[in-house]
């Protein structure tokens, strides 16, 4: 079962779930969902919780309809809001002791590899240390035109950088029907997903009109995206009691397959880049460790060919000028041509700040 096989899982809960249209908290909700959270903890997995919410809770607490408001209002409210739904989250999940973490994230933090990949190091410190972060969009800050404005795809794009194994969208329905199955009794929930071609997206379509909502057509964006980078994804009822033990036990939703394995979806997202911008040649011990799967380090390095920032993609070259990987380099250019040659505890002194030791770091490496 693809979500006892994962080892991190991102999990997104929409509005709704916490707060109804009456404008009450759902805290029993919550505090069950904790629940579930505490048991992928005790099972080892590393977690991360996308959560909406901010607007709803800045609302509620300055008496606003949401409906009503203009985008800089809006941003204003988010403001007041995140820390409400932090302080919800901090006060339930303090009653099963789950040390929890922000991150806001906007769309460039995504979209730029460099600040993709600053996200996902953050994101496994955290694990390391035993924290579940929980992720929203910099509502207070982000514009129309930079923005995600929905959190499926944020979570799509979190689940990407975080190397997820799966992603679950808790929503108020329990996936993706053949037919509206308020409309039609023999609708069939479509349990899995490989392609989504034109019938599925019809479907989608369809069940936004019919039901009214917006929903699904930004979880089929989402899915599109699982897809390409070997990430599973579900489409869930989030409204039940315990709703993740729920999949575990009835499995009663939609999943979407990747058509890609994660690793290899990381090795295309590092190498596809364009051109690469600059080479680093490495002696014959840097390569035996790059073999033994290890970062590259300054102490390997012996020339610096081109200029390139950090998070460019570079070649890395042998001795004789072969190349053997390509990776994204977290330093620049005159920064490694400074530390050429010299032990990583040597790196503060010689460039005047701490910096990370690895050169280019195992993950962001791939062997040609
Ligand atoms: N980021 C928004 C919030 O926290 C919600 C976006 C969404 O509903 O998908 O209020």
């Amino acid at each position: 079962m693809y979500l006892k096989n994962s080892k991190t899982i991102v999990i997104k809960i929409g509005s709704s779930l916490l707060i109804n249209k009456k404008k009450t908290i759902r805290k029993k909700w919550l505090s069950e969902f904790c629940k579930d959270i505490k048991g992928l903890l005790d099972n080892k997995k590393n977690v991360i919780i996308v959560s909406s919410g901010a607007i709803a809770l800045g609302c509620k607490k300055l008496n606003l309809n949401k409906k009503n408001l203009k985008l800089d209002k809006s941003q204003a409210v988010a403001s007041v809001g995140q820390i409400e739904l932090m302080n919800l989250f901090i006060k339930t999940f303090s009653s099963k002791k789950i040390n929890l973490s922000q991150i806001l994230l906007t769309l460039e933090d995504t979209e730029q590899r460099r600040r993709a990949i600053n996200a996902k190091r953050t994101f496994e410190n955290l694990f390391k240390l035993g924290f579940v972060p929980i992720v929203n969009e910099n509502d207070s800050i982000a514009t129309t035109e930079i923005k995600y404005g929905d959190n499926d795809r944020l979570a799509s794009r979190v689940a990407q950088i975080s190397s997820a194994d799966c992603l679950i969208l808790l929503s108020d329905v329990n996936g993706l029907y053949t037919k509206n199955p308020k409309v039609y009794s023999d609708a069939k929930l479509i349990r899995h997903i490989k392609n989504i071609n034109s019938n599925i997206e019809e479907v989608a379509t369809k069940s936004i009109s019919e039901h009214g909502t917006g929903g699904m057509k930004t979880k089929i964006d989402a899915a599109k995206v699982c897809q390409i980078s070997g990430c599973f994804m579900a489409i869930a009822n989030g409204l039940s009691i315990r709703p993740i033990k729920k999949i575990f036990d009835k499995n009663n939703c939609t999943w979407f397959l990747p058509k890609v394995s994660k690793l290899d979806a990381r090795k295309k997202w590092i190498i596809s880049s364009i051109a690469p911008k600059g080479e680093l040649i490495i002696d014959d011990g840097a390569v035996k460790a790059l073999k033994k799967g290890k970062s590259l380090l300054a102490a390997g390095i012996k020339k610096v060919n081109g200029k390139f920032n950090k998070g460019d993609h570079i070649k890395v070259m042998d001795i004789n000028m072969q190349e053997y990987a390509r990776g994204l380099s977290s330093f620049t250019s005159d920064e490694i041509s400074k530390i050429k040659g010299q032990h990583s505890n040597k790196i503060r002194e010689l460039l005047g700040y701490i910096t990370k030791s690895e050169v280019i770091h195992k993950d962001d490496m791939v062997e040609v």
